[in-house]
């Protein structure tokens, strides 16, 4: 038996429409399989909540082996997990083409799945995987949803924790009075066509973060793209799903992707890429949808067809070049690389993004900020989340950077929270939702 190995490691299709994958004997031999393997090699012990509970259960279970270990415990492994994929993508040498042919994160989604097919899926959470309705919802009641939401109204917050189990310290993202593809139809811009990019084009996929939460990360990524010749439509068909996925909803995950594909297709066709704005996003476009559509071909050219926001602007200084006109920005960045930017496997492109601006100055945080989507906000994982993420909070911190920033939005307000518990007095950088807002600042097209 041989670690590691030559071959590229690859990750296989999620056998979701096999009754076998839900059914519960074989799930819980092959939970003792996989749990069984880690706890005698260890490596993922710092990643996250998941690997110290395993190991504390078997551990501490009667003969210290995983077979007296209740199965009924394995709930807590899995109940850790914020499908980061950094075990299965950074540390471990068992994934496939090696014959343990181990993934772990999908383990635990199946688990997932199988808890949701058996006992369904808890009204809260249900609610909150619904990304497009509660956005275009909360658009329209922004200051309202704002206020209701706000830290600092506890009567609001308590209420919230106890209708939707959202813990009540846990800095929730704001909605905007007006969405994404709304404020761009309204505010036309120029493409560059002295660029030495011009002529490609491009659909910004707007995600929901980005078409109802903050619209400034699509607004500066079309004033870039627009400097440097790239003509570009912001277009949010659907959600991409992730909510549903961390749920374990790999079906409705499935018809999503059928939904944006569909969405999509006519302007490949016309010759246009499509850049997600957010990591996750650009994840499931790219990764996880033909891994659970393998039957639709317009999800495989989909996933060809699709760019991470940072790489995409990384690709066109590579090819072709940058526009000119990109001035120094003062005090430096600590960068924050996000496990889903890490998951494409395409490189630190949001440093190398920073790293364009002139005399950059770049401190890079290269580390899984706890955050995990959702999942984070939830009382029963706030403090764990907080916990996990504070080396990335001790080393922003000390960068002393003028600038905060990470490609996942989420991860962004965590960090700082995670600052305030180290030293509340001490001076706080600001925070940007995305690299590509410092790469407007350079350009002073924002
Ligand atoms: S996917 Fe991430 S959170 Fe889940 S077990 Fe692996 S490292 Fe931990
Ligand atoms: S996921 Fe792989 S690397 Fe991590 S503890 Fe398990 S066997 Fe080891
Ligand atoms: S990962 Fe992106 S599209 Fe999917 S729910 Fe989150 S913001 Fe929306």
């Amino acid at each position: 038996m041989r670690e590691g190995g030559l071959e590229a490691p690859f990750r296989r299709p999620l056998d979701w429409e096999n009754p076998d994958f839900y059914d519960e004997a074989k799930l819980d031999a092959e939970m003792r399989r996989v749990l069984d393997i880690c706890h005698g090699c260890r490596r993922c012990f710092n990643l996250c909540d998941s690997f110290p509970r395993l190991f504390d259960l078997v551990d501490e279970s009667a003969k210290g082996e995983i077979e007296t270990v209740a199965s009924v415990d394995f709930k807590k492994v899995v109940d850790a997990c914020t499908l980061c994929d950094m075990c299965f993508l950074t540390k471990c040498p068992y994934v496939p083409p090696h014959e343990f042919d181990l993934d772990f994160p999908h383990l635990m989604l199946r688990y997932r799945a199988v808890e949701a097919k058996k006992n369904g899926v808890g009204f809260a959470d249900r609610q909150l995987a619904e990304t497009d309705r509660n956005g275009a919802l909360a658009t329209k009641i922004a200051p309202l949803a704002n206020w209701a939401t706000d830290c600092s109204h506890h009567a609001a917050r308590n209420a919230l924790e106890k209708v939707a189990g959202l813990h009540h310290e846990a800095v929730l993202p704001k909605y905007s009075k007006k969405s994404l593809e709304a404020l761009a139809k309204e505010t036309p811009v120029e493409v560059n066509r002295e660029a030495p990019g011009f002529g490609r084009k491009a659909v910004i996929y707007a995600t929901c973060f980005g078409e109802y939460n903050d619209p400034s990360v699509g607004l500066a990524a079309r004033a870039v793209l627009a400097k440097n010749g790239v003509e570009t439509e912001i277009l949010h068909p659907h959600c991409c799903g992730m909510p549903l996925l961390e749920q374990g909803l790999i079906g409705e995950v499935a018809a999503s992707a059928k939904q944006v594909a569909a969405a999509f297709e006519p302007w490949i066709d016309k010759g246009y890429d499509i850049i997600a704005l957010v990591p996750s996003c650009a994840l499931m476009l790219k990764f996880e949808w033909p891994l659970i559509v393998t039957d639709d071909p317009k999800v495989k050219r989909l996933a060809a067809s699709t760019y991470d926001l940072s790489e995409y602007v990384v690709g066109i200084s590579r090819k072709e070049g940058l526009a000119e006109g990109l001035s120094p920005i003062e005090g430096g960045v600590a960068f924050h690389v996000s496990c889903h930017s890490r998951a494409q496997n395409i490189g630190r492109k949001g440093a190398e993004l920073l790293g364009l601006v002139p005399q950059a100055d770049v401190a890079v945080i290269e580390r899984c900020s706890g955050h995990g989507g959702a999942w984070g906000y939830k009382t029963a994982n706030f403090e764990t989340a907080l916990k996990v993420g504070k080396p990335v909070a001790r080393q922003a911190q000390s960068s002393g950077k003028a600038y905060i920033v990470s490609e996942c939005p989420l991860s962004g307000p965590h960090i700082v929270q995670g600052m305030e518990r180290l030293d509340a007095e001490a001076k706080k950088p600001a925070l940007l939702a995305h690299p590509i807002e410092i790469l407007a600042r350079a350009y002073g097209v924002k």
